[in-house]
């Protein structure tokens, strides 16, 4: 536990929260400023900062329970589809530093927009610059 930690502090029961599933490993809860009717938080109930630095077991806890949780989010509140992602690292707007995934879940027409929506300007990348960058990746995949 982080003392500091916001989310450390739900978890240890300190602060209270929505709670819509607890397991050993994975707590997920409503947040408390949604951006749509059954906007939940999946976090591993372990202090890590960003997926970088969680643990495989880890990983694959919130994964699963992100999995699981999806669709029943969406029947509760009778969403068309939702938007799951992770804020991951300051940059990329990340404002509680203990990795949490979103659920938001998504209507018809309701005026919000893609993933793809939430970065800057798209590069221009020529051809040797997206190989360059594959193959690093792939190096360490
Ligand atoms: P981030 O920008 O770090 O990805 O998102 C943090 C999220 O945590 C925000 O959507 C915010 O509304 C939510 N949040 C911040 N503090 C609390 C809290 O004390 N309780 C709950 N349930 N959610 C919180
Ligand atoms: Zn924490």
């Amino acid at each position: 536990m982080s003392e500091d930690c916001i989310f450390c502090q739900i978890v240890a029961g300190d602060i209270p929260s929505r709670t819509v599933y607890e397991d050993d490993d994975v707590l997920a809860f409503l947040d408390a400023n949604p951006l749509a009717p059954g906007h939940t938080l999946v976090i591993p109930k372990a202090h890590h900062e960003t997926l970088g630095d969680l643990p495989t077991d880890a990983g694959a806890s919130v994964f699963e329970t992100l999995h699981r949780l999806t669709p029943v989010i969406e029947t509760a509140v009778d969403a068309d589809a939702s938007n799951v992602a992770f804020n991951n690292g300051e940059a990329a707007g990340q404002e509680v530093p203990h990795v949490h995934g979103h659920v938001i879940p998504r209507f018809d027409g309701d005026g919000g927009g893609p993933i793809h929506a939430i970065a800057g300007a798209r590069p221009d990348l020529s051809d040797d610059e997206l190989d360059d960058i594959a193959a690093r990746i792939a190096d360490d995949a």
